[in-house]
């Protein structure tokens, strides 16, 4: 099947562009974010088709649309069953209330989904025969551990993750610090965004420009986006005791994870509702009462991973409803939480249930629990809370019983014994340059 989706921008001053060249672009030219411009339908037979079915077979499926076109079906068919090879499995810790935990990939952290399928993407589709496409990511932590994994030993890529030195976790820096082969870790001597400039201004530097091919993979990247559906359909498959659609709780920081559940709604897939759950960073949730979207500043919080004042996919999720506020409401409703609220459901739910759950699915689950406080009808309805990280990633902010009875897994201590090898970066775009161009 020859695909015909092409990608617009939300600005509406560039031109649209295929695939291709949406993944390679990432941000379109004016600024704006590219957004399909229709989306391939699901039909009753084939959703009936996914039960008891894996997420690799799901995935062909849901992903085929997309891009099956742009390689062979054998590139296509290995390269999904490549990236998603763990599963995504739901726990019922309450009748009726699930968590999808989506953290047995790699870094332990659901983006490892999307990251391992772009890493193989980017190799096939953007990167020209013969040259080597670099990547460069700045990180606060989880990105750049997801990145780094995922586009790790692909060939024709060489990896650059820019982290602010003392200001990530062990684990996460021993995610990037210790894969060696294509991934360089450079360790700034200064705070995430002093990382963030480094690598705008490299990406905009005329010599850098002309002599290597530089390329971004962060999260407004239409390719981290579409893989991330393909768990809510399997969600949904596994689902099997009611008939009944589920409502999905979504613990949300950019919104990408949701803005893919999204896509796959409209997709066909049926969906209660959805609920978007965020912490003291609550841009989103103010839009939906007031109408105003007013980004601000990130606050910081126990799930750091969500502390994002001006979610980079909301204008996505404006234009897939329309611009229209009255419908987003319809679909998507919201809450948040603070850090006092979050240690105290850790507790509450390791006391009633024995389930532990990080800050950020914490979140989720506070979620849900004021949606059917204010909506007691939807009891009926699964609940699927999204686990977006293994507790053991958080540990060190949890509440000290809760952390105490997180079973670390084998691969979780394997990395931390492992000797951290990064580069010292104190002198600011100049050494950055020097060491790209030394490459
Ligand atoms: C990135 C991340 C989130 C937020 O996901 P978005 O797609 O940015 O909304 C939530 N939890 C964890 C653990 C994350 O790493």
């Amino acid at each position: 099947m020859k695909t015909d989706i092409n990608y617009y921008s939300t600005n509406g001053k560039s031109e649209s562009v295929d695939f291709r060249q949406a993944l390679g672009k990432g941000l379109a030219p004016d600024g704006g974010l590219y957004m399909p411009d229709f989306i391939p339908q699901l039909d009753k037979k084939t959703l009936e088709g996914f039960r008891g079915k894996t997420v690799a077979e799901i995935g062909k499926t849901i992903l085929e649309p997309w891009f099956g076109a742009f390689l062979s079906k054998e590139d296509f068919d290995g390269l999904i069953e490549d990236a998603f090879n763990f599963d995504a499995p739901l726990k019922e810790i309450e009748s009726g209330v699930f968590i999808q935990e989506l953290f047995h990939g790699p870094t332990f952290a659901f983006k490892d989904f999307a990251a391992r399928i772009m890493g193989r993407l980017m190799a096939k589709l953007v990167r020209k025969e013969g040259e080597t496409l670099h990547v460069l990511t700045a990180t606060s932590g989880d990105t750049g551990a997801a990145v780094a994994d995922g586009f790790h030993n692909v060939p024709g890529i060489h990896v650059w993750v820019l982290y602010p030195s003392g200001k990530v976790s062990d684990i996460q820096e021993k995610q990037f610090t210790t894969l060696g082969g294509n991934v360089t870790a450079i360790e700034v001597d200064g705070t995430f965004d002093d990382c963030q400039r480094l690598v705008k201004q490299a990406f905009v530097d005329e010599e850098l420009n002309a002599k290597m091919t530089l390329t971004s993979a962060n999260s407004i990247n239409i390719g981290r986006l579409l893989p991330q559906m393909v768990y809510y359909v399997y969600a949904w498959a596994n689902l099997t005791h009611s008939g009944k659609d589920p409502v999905f709780v979504v613990p949300s920081g950019n919104f990408g994870n949701l803005t893919a559940g999204l896509i796959a709604s409209k997709m066909g897939l049926p969906v209660r509702r959805f609920i978007a759950a965020n912490n003291s960073n609550k841009t989103f949730h103010d839009y939906l009462e007031e109408g105003d979207y007013k980004p601000r500043p990130s606050v910081r919080t126990l799930s750091n991973a969500m502390d994002v004042g001006d979610p980079s996919n909301f204008f996505r999720i404006f234009e897939l409803y329309g611009r229209d506020i009255h419908s987003i409401k319809k679909s998507i409703g919201s809450y948040w939480f603070d850090d006092d609220e979050t240690t105290r459901a850790i507790e509450e739910i390791y006391d009633a249930t024995g389930y532990v759950m990080d800050p950020h699915t914490a979140v989720g689950y506070l979620g849900y629990k004021s949606w059917i406080d204010e909506n007691p009808v939807d009891s009926e309805y699964p609940v699927v809370i999204l686990a977006t990280a293994h507790p053991a990633k958080f540990a060190d902010v949890m509440p000290k019983a809760v952390a105490k009875a997180i079973e670390l897994p084998d691969r979780f201590k394997a990395i931390m014994q492992k000797q951290k090898v990064a580069t010292e970066l104190k002198s600011g775009f100049e050494g950055f340059k020097k060491l790209l161009l030394g490459f």
